[in-house]
């Protein structure tokens, strides 16, 4: 069969020097990436990752399947419809579809719920066989120990950086977070072989790799097994960390720094311990935040740290010491985002029960707008706080003290630093 695989555009790109630093440095997801990889060889394979590639409407294919996030579901939607419209079988899969599939499946023949890797040779061979089900469920997670090396060269992503899975999941079900959707395996925490992982690194021709797996301070031990085999690879990496682990351990931060690690993606999320706890994340301990980035820092490695305002907990005062303290915090580049409460997630349901979520317009789950009411304040403030913080982190004043500031991390991080920076102003 004649298979295209469709990762649709995101974040929403409007202006041509965004659509540049994407094409650079942003590698989308690999989840269809992996799908492909085990595609049966006797299938021909297309994967279009937007905007790298522009779709061919034109082109005539015996499965189109696409996985998409809550922001880009209308986009995947209207891919699926013109798809069907023209006669073409779609597929839809990934975190959207698998937390509203019902409304997925008004868009699709068939729509995979969790990961697909489990069914993705039954779906195909239903579609042979002309006997495709509505529905797949994935009722075990995926075994990354017996996955093939990543397939490399299907589909076009980012010239400088590519992406890599070394574990999935995550066990801390933080109720915001898309990972704790309990219908999915998403976690339950699993580990690739660290020969696997060398095996990938090695295939993959691009110097700078984003490890997309959810934190990789989960299993430390195995972390660290995995910065000793990749010191020889001469990679330059940024991954997710705990911060409540990320500094617990001399070892792993060495280790991480000699394997090229340059900056640990960090969610620090708030800085009101009461929103922590409030939801699941008590782990997190904001008054050691400065000392754990200070250490993170003293081992050559930059820390990029996200916050979210609009927990329950967050009132307006919020936003009037949040610009210094995240300076004071001397994070080498901070990112701002609002609290969506994605479909699935534990917050979600809560808000809807509550009748919070203000609009279902998936495509207004971004991160940088408000789409429930929140809890003690309206949701202008919320926007207009958020969005003044954003700005006066990322003036220009803050960004050069926070480059120069890095460059006694060594080129690497520094450069990092800067990319990270840069991104972030790009995209605002
Ligand atoms: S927010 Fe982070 S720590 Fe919490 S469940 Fe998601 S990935 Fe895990």
């Amino acid at each position: 069969m004649r298979i295209l695989f469709v990762q649709p555009l995101y974040p929403p790109i409007s202006k041509p020097f965004q659509r540049i630093a994407f094409k650079l440095g942003t590698s989308p997801a690999i989840t269809l990436q992996q799908l492909a990889t085990i595609t049966p060889p006797h299938h021909s394979i297309e994967l279009i990752n937007e905007p790298f590639q522009r779709l061919d409407f034109s082109q005539q294919y015996d499965v189109v399947a696409i996985s998409c996030i809550t922001p880009t579901a209308p986009r995947a939607y209207n891919i699926a419809d013109e798809f069907r419209r023209k006669g073409n079988t779609v597929v839809l899969g990934g975190y959207h579809p698998s937390a509203l599939p019902q409304e997925a499946l008004s868009h699709a023949d068939s729509v995979v719920i969790g990961e697909a890797e489990n069914v993705w040779a039954t779906v195909l061979r239903d579609i042979e066989q002309k006997n495709l089900q509505p529905m797949y469920y994935s009722k075990t997670p995926a075994d990354l120990k017996t996955m093939p090396p990543l397939r490399q060269g299907v589909g076009e992503f980012a010239l400088l950086t590519a992406r890599i899975e070394a574990t999935r999941g995550c066990p801390m079900r933080c109720d915001y977070c898309s990972m704790s959707n309990l219908q999915i395996h998403w976690h339950v925490y699993r580990k690739k072989p660290v020969p696997l992982v060398v095996k990938e690194l090695q295939m993959i021709p691009q110097k700078w790799i984003n490890f997309c797996d959810a934190s990789l301070t989960i299993d430390i031990e195995y972390s660290k097994s995995l910065f000793k085999a990749m010191k020889s690879l001469n990679k330059r990496f940024i991954c997710y960390a705990n911060i409540h682990m990320v500094a617990k351990d001399e070892d792993f931060l060495n280790l991480a720094k000699e394997a090229g690690c340059t900056m640990f993606n960090i969610g620090f999320d708030s800085l009101n311990q009461a929103s922590m706890n409030a939801v699941g994340k008590a782990v997190n301990q904001v008054n050691e935040y400065k000392t754990s980035i200070k250490k993170v820092n003293d081992h050559g490695l930059a820390v990029n740290g996200q916050f979210v305002f609009g927990f329950d907990n967050d009132t307006t005062q919020v936003f009037q010491t949040a610009t210094q303290t995240i300076n004071n915090l001397d994070i080498d580049s901070p990112s701002v985002n609002i609290l969506v409460p994605y479909p699935g997630t534990a917050l979600y349901y809560r808000l809807d029960r509550e009748g919070r979520i203000l609009t279902k317009e998936w495509d207004q789950y971004t991160l940088d707008k408000v789409v429930f009411q929140p809890k003690k304040m309206s949701p202008d403030d919320l926007l207009d706080g958020a969005h003044q913080v954003w700005k006066t982190l990322n003036s220009t004043s803050n960004i050069l003290k926070r480059c120069l500031k890095a460059i006694k991390l060594g080129i690497s991080p520094t450069l990092m630093t800067i990319g990270q920076n840069l991104y972030g102003k790009a995209l605002y």
